[in-house]
């Protein structure tokens, strides 16, 4: 078993989530990624899609990581079907200071729900 096996989810609160040492109601779970939902909503709907790899921020993540990348987006298109956002809905992943990161274990928000504005803050 290799480290990242050993340590799932890694050492942020999302790794507690994900080890379920916090308890928090998934929206959706399977062997890559959960989904849950925000804990500070930014919007009526606003969900995280987090994978249990703990790839610290988009900016470290791997050529090899594309599959799982790619696989967080389809997660987060299944659950804003789940919530019906209908009307759409916005993907976002911050990244590093600058980018707003606050958590440092990549996730994507999915925000829907009302009319959001361009460009965010
Ligand atoms: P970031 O700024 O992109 O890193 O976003 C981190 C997000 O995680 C913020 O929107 C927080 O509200 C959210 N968050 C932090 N702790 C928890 C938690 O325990 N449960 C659910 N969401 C959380």
């Amino acid at each position: 078993m290799d480290a990242e096996a050993t340590q799932a989810g890694g050492d942020t609160i999302f790794g507690k989530i994900i080890r379920g040492e916090i308890k928090t109601d998934f929206l959706y779970e399977d062997d890559q990624c959960v989904a849950f939902d925000d804990i500070e909503p930014q919007a009526p709907v606003h969900f995280l899609v987090v994978p249990k790899k703990p790839i610290a921020k988009l900016s470290d993540a791997q050529d090899a990581d594309e599959k799982l990348l790619g696989h967080l987006m389809i997660v987060a298109r299944a659950v804003a079907k789940q919530k019906d956002l209908s009307e759409g809905f916005r993907v976002v992943i911050n990244d590093g200071p600058q980018g707003g990161q606050e958590v440092m274990h990549i996730h994507v928000h999915v925000m829907g729900g009302r009319q959001l504005s361009w460009p965010p803050g």
